[in-house]
């Protein structure tokens, strides 16, 4: 399956990559700053969200960024 979004915190991605690339692809996400294939966990968003969502790489933080609707891309159960 190509997911377009990553399964952690939503954020989408400029293209789909196929989900078994992404487990070991050991990219870091610019928006919940998790790792594929180490610690994309539900308790990693989680701690992410109670820590009040900070962006793992600010420079690409757009302006009106809305946590809420990013979440809505999320894979709930990714991992779990
Ligand atoms: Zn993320």
């Amino acid at each position: 399956m190509k997911i377009a979004n990553c399964p952690i915190c939503g954020l989408p991605w400029a293209e789909a990559i196929e989900e078994e690339e992404l487990r070991c692809s050991f990219w870091i996400c610019d928006c919940c700053g998790c790792e594929y294939g180490y610690d994309d966990y539900p308790t990693y968003r989680e701690t992410w969200i109670r820590q009040g969502a900070p962006w793992f790489n600010q420079k690409k933080r757009p302006k009106n960024w809305n946590l809420e609707e990013q979440l809505k891309h999320m894979i709930v159960n990714w991992n779990a």
